[in-house]
């Protein structure tokens, strides 16, 4: 199968997370001919709001070797003023909600496998492909993952194929993400006239946005980036210029390396909340992760077979689902560049798809050599 009109066929599909509009069957369609045995799986959130189709295959039955491959097909709205949804090809590229972020991954992997599969080979290979990665991954890659552990099919290693390369694909893999939790503030006060004022809830609120901002993050584990924080939203209820708010709210996003845990960030913030009146809540969306082994050494010199590049190890990059494989089995995260992603006009470059195959392929004869 030729990988841009199996890409092609993919981004064709609206499947608008975490709707698949047909994309898993044909996935799975696809598979089965090539030899896999396959099951579309069907989860639903506990209060049955939410059903989420997802695609386990597996080709071999060999448990001494299990390579899984873990991605999404779902993609984020498309937005207006594009075509989204046509896999249309122009200037070497080609162009789709979801082409980079991640059908050209899980494309390229399809058709790697396809491809290595011809050859007799002593092992398992499995596919987790989901379809709500864009949404939370609840009835997607952590019920997916859920099953498996129950039904003894999980890997003993899993490529995820998320973009991770950087400006040329091949020059970044991604071992491991920072941690990610976000921090809702509230800060109350009184409201009053702004010339008699002194219980501004925005005063105390900006105070704390400065106080984390300047924080010093300790800095040990040089694998990760500095632990830093973004605030990003900033709310009042009032109007007035001359009026000053009594409620005030904010979200402070922080991410951050092993130096720490969510546990101890949350401590941090409390204390550093203590004198100013503030509520806060924590939603943690993972600790951070790396990952060192074998399959490092496997997929760098793949890299270096096909392309010549070096590829540097990165744990950069945002959350993934691998942080709940990570739980289970080694891992290691890499695909195409993600320059595009979650963008109109998201594209990757032809040449890309077939190099990133190539990779695969390589990937795999090492795996099971
Ligand atoms: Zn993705």
């Amino acid at each position: 199968m030729d990988v841009v009109s199996f890409c092609s066929e993919l981004i064709k599909r609206k499947s608008i997370t975490p709707n698949d509009d047909g994309i898993l069957d044909y996935v799975s369609e696809f598979l089965s001919s090539i030899g896999f045995e396959t099951r579309i799986l069907t989860f639903k959130s506990q209060d049955g709001t939410n059903v989420v189709k997802n695609l386990f295959a597996k080709y071999g039955h060999s448990r001494d070797k299990v390579l899984g491959f873990l991605g999404h097909l779902d993609v984020v709205p498309a937005g207006d003023g594009w075509n989204a949804f046509v896999a249309e090809q122009k200037d070497g590229c080609l162009i789709g909600r979801g082409v980079a972020d991640m059908k050209g991954g899980a494309a390229a992997f399809c058709c790697a496998v396809a491809e290595y599969v011809k050859q007799d080979f002593n092992g398992t290979i499995e596919f987790f492909l989901t379809c709500d990665e864009e949404i939370g991954s609840f009835e997607g890659t952590q019920s997916l993952i859920k099953w498996a552990k129950e039904n003894n099919e999980l890997p003993n290693d899993c490529l995820i194929g998320e973009p991770s390369s950087d400006i040329t694909v091949g020059d970044r893999i991604y071992a491991g993400h920072r941690g990610s939790m976000n921090v809702m503030v509230r800060a109350h006060g009184k409201q009053g006239h702004v010339a008699y004022s002194s219980q501004n809830s925005l005063t105390n609120l900006c105070r704390y946005i400065a106080r984390m901002a300047d924080y010093n993050w300790r800095y040990e584990n040089k694998k990760f980036p500095k632990t830093k924080i973004e605030p990003t939203l900033l709310y009042t209820n009032n109007y007035a210029v001359n009026v000053v708010p009594d409620e005030s709210s904010a979200n402070i996003n922080i991410r951050y390396g092993a130096d720490y845990t969510s546990e101890e960030l949350k401590k941090i913030f409390s204390q550093q909340a203590e004198d100013l009146n503030l509520e806060l809540e924590f939603t943690v969306s993972g600790d951070s992760y790396y990952c060192e082994s074998h399959l490092q050494d496997m997929l760098a010199s793949s890299i270096q077979d096909v392309t010549g590049i070096q590829p540097k190890f990165s744990a950069e990059g945002g959350i993934s689902d691998g942080r709940y494989m990570i739980q289970h089995c080694n891992i290691i995260e890499f695909g195409l560049c993600d320059a595009t992603i979650h963008q109109k006009n998201e594209h990757v470059k032809i040449s890309d798809l077939y190099t990133l195959e190539k990779i695969y392929v390589a990937f795999l004869k090492q795996y099971f050599a």
